[in-house]
């Protein structure tokens, strides 16, 4: 991969055909060209302009005069952030003239309040002031803004152990070396890439914008798809660790098995296992564990699965030697694997059964397997500023504008299945593309319809999955496994299968970080405070009493799940994290507690905000990991993603014990 990530925003047209510019407009989204304008010719009345043509429009269509976060309750779009096509025409119209003279930048980063009203005509909605940093961060304008004041470099003796190389890892190397700490990764794997390289199934791919699922401080314009294939996001992975020469840093096959707080020297001992058999001991002043959430294939076991002649296999653990050409292949699970692995074999097998314990919510989204288009990748590179408001639609759909989507509506959800109003939009969406997928399919649509509130899993974006039921050589099962035998798989619905492969697309065991040995203070083990990974709390979902600074990066009630992203949870951490370490550095101290109190308190918080959820009022018994055994949801954050970001600008020093060296 050539390293062609920029966050900066000079064009130009050299070298281009002039056709290209023209090929480019007619594809591209109107949003970011209009943005694109502004900063070419720097001329701010084109803003104004284009207010007034929306306002227009709206007002001809008798549109509401905006949405907030591009939803409103009751009558909600669940498209929104498009222009009406009137606009978008005059928008394309005029990015040929204009962007037709020169690439030159005549306006780079507008201040604030442009900035904000720009955001709120890029995205078509309304955008309040509490976003512009974020939105500033996140667009790629405003890249690693500190602060905790930075007077003192990190002592050479500061070291920070980062255990697992991917997209936090990585993360974490890039901040750490930026802000002069010393650090080493330890990668159990052979190479880098965490959840990216481990999960190599047939059709393994994001359900996450590419756009939005990468850093806001390394944007890629050359994504060949809206939602990047596992492979393609492994070689952006790969990119960027060659860029910042990560790699020097990191040391591959080398599993943590422990890590110990020693009290006297202020330091945590870490023991690491390489492939060799080798164990090694190395001290570190702060240790971070980025070992995302998804880690442990969940390999559900069944009477007589050792008797079965053919192979069984997990989806993040496909050998790369299965051939499954003519095989009668039986699949379980209906998660977002499931659903990308059935239409991506389908054409191979001979059959294909696909067995479903319960079935999740599956909304269409074309883009999902769409390509971008060439000019709009031209667009990426060559039109100033482009692919940074690009992204910024990217995340701001897939963001706050969905906050209110596993919200409970106490009144509405007395009378319906769904949630509230806008929950309901999502369900209607989902049966309505059921109905138009089998509409002479009754048993097909009953088998496939859930019975829990939508977002109360995550809501599945097909990939193919439903045109690839209704293929000849495919059976939907609305079953488990009873029994595995030799030769097969009989289902809890009494039916027999005849098997050559099986494939348990059955997710991911929820540990966090506890598989590891994790010593804290007074001898306490992480594993037993959090029941082996089953009961979690921490501190902002990173820190926790007795582990003095331990960062648990992706740890318990930190994933976006009203929204998107691991990429913003990845960066959110990391900043945080170095604050936390550049104020230690700052004020003379060798460590920080965070104060039992302060971590209860947050955790009474999260606690109250999760109960008025669909996560922990699925409105069914519902399984998977969103939730531990006892059904208190373990992974969501509850709050808005601005209000975790905000929260994680730097530490509140108050609810730390702090120590100095001895
Ligand atoms: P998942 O969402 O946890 O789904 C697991 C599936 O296996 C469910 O249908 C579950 O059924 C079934 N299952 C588990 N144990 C079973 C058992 N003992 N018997 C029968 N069925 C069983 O896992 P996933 O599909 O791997 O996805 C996990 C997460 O990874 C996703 O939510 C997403 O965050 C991420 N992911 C993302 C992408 C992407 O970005 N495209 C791709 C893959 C994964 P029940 O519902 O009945 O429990």
């Amino acid at each position: 991969m050539t390293s062609t990530y920029t966050t900066g925003g000079a064009g130009s047209l050299e070298g281009c055909a002039a056709d290209d510019l023209a090929a480019a407009v007619a594809v591209s989204d109107p949003g970011a060209l209009l943005m694109s304008m502004v900063h070419v010719t720097g001329d701010v009345t084109l803003v104004d302009e284009f207010e007034d043509r929306l306002a227009r429009a709206r007002a001809e269509s008798g549109a509401a005069s905006g949405t907030h976060y591009g939803v409103q309750s009751g009558t909600v779009a669940l498209a929104p952030g498009q222009f009406p096509p009137e606009v978008a025409a005059a928008i394309r119209e005029r990015a040929e003239q204009v962007l037709g003279q020169d690439l030159k930048v005549r306006l780079a980063v507008p201040d604030e309040a442009l900035f904000r009203r720009m955001a709120a005509l890029c995205t078509v909605t309304e955008v309040d002031d509490e976003f512009v940093p974020l939105l500033l961060e996140q667009a790629g304008f405003e890249t690693g803004r500190r602060r905790v004041p930075v007077t003192t470099s990190p002592p050479a003796d500061f070291d920070v152990i980062v255990v697992g190389a991917g997209m936090i890892g990585l993360n974490a190397a890039i901040k750490l070396g930026e802000a002069g700490f010393r650090y080493t990764v330890f990668e159990a794997r052979d190479e880098i890439g965490g959840t990216w390289s481990r999960n190599t199934y047939p059709g393994a791919a994001v359900d996450t914008p590419s756009h939005y699922y990468s850093y806001s401080f390394e944007l890629n314009p050359d994504w060949t798809r809206y939602y990047p294939s596992g492979p393609e996001y492994l070689e952006y992975m790969r990119g960027v660790a060659e860029k910042y020469d990560l790699y020097r840093n990191i040391e591959l096959s080398t599993a943590v098995i422990s890590a110990n707080w020693v009290e006297e020297d202020q330091k945590w001992v870490v023991v690491t296992r390489s492939a060799d058999g080798a164990v090694t001991r190395h001290t570190a002043s702060a240790v971070v564990t980025a070992l995302g959430m998804l880690n442990a294939a969940n390999i559900p076991e069944f009477d007589g699965m050792d008797s079965f002649e053919g192979r069984i296999v997990h989806t993040a653990e496909w050998p790369a030697d299965l051939d499954l050409t003519g095989k009668r292949v039986v699949v379980l699970g209906t998660g977002c694997t499931a659903v990308q692995v059935v239409p991506s074999i389908v054409d191979e097998v001979a059959s294909l059964d696909a067995v479903v314990r319960s079935p999740h919510w599956i909304v269409p989204e074309k883009a999902v397997v769409n390509d971008v288009p060439e000019g709009e990748r031209w667009a990426m590179r060559q039109l100033p500023y482009f692919q940074q408001w690009f992204r910024l639609r990217a995340y701001w759909l897939a963001s706050d504008n969905l906050y209110p989507m596993p919200r409970i509506d106490p009144e509405w959800a007395a009378t319906h299945l769904s949630a509230s109003p806008v929950n309901d939009l999502v369900m209607q969406t989902a049966l309505r593309y059921l109905e138009r997928s089998f509409p002479d399919r009754a048993d097909l649509r009953e088998k496939l319809t859930p019975n829990f509130r939508p977002y109360a899993k995550r809501i599945v974006k097909d990939p193919g999955f439903f045109a690839a039921l209704d293929r000849d050589n495919v059976t939907l099962h609305r079953a488990s496994f009873a029994r595995i035998h030799p030769d097969g798989v009989t289902t809890t619905d009494g039916t027999f299968i005849a098997a050559d492969v099986i494939v348990l697309a059955t997710g991911f065991k929820l540990e966090f970080a506890s598989f590891i040995d994790i010593t804290g203070r007074d001898g306490r083990k992480l594993a037993d405070l959090w029941r082996n990974g089953d009961d979690p709390r921490a501190y902002l979902g990173i820190q926790v009493s007795g582990f003095p600074n331990l960062f648990v990066t992706a740890g318990p009630n930190a994933a976006p799940n009203h929204g998107a992203g691991h990429n913003i949870t990845s960066e959110e951490h990391v900043h945080y994290l170095v604050e936390c370490l550049q104020y230690l550095v700052e004020e003379g101290y060798s460590a920080m507690d965070v104060r039992p109190e302060a971590l209860e308190a947050y955790n009474r918080r999260v606690d109250e905000a999760l109960d008025r959820t669909v996560w922990a009022h699925p409105g069914a018994a519902v399984t998977g990991y969103y939730r531990n055994s006892a059904g208190r949801p373990v992974t969501p954050c509850p709050w808005r993603l601005v209000d975790y970001w905000t929260m994680l600008r730097e530490p509140v020093v108050e609810n730390f014990v702090f120590t100095r060296p001895s």
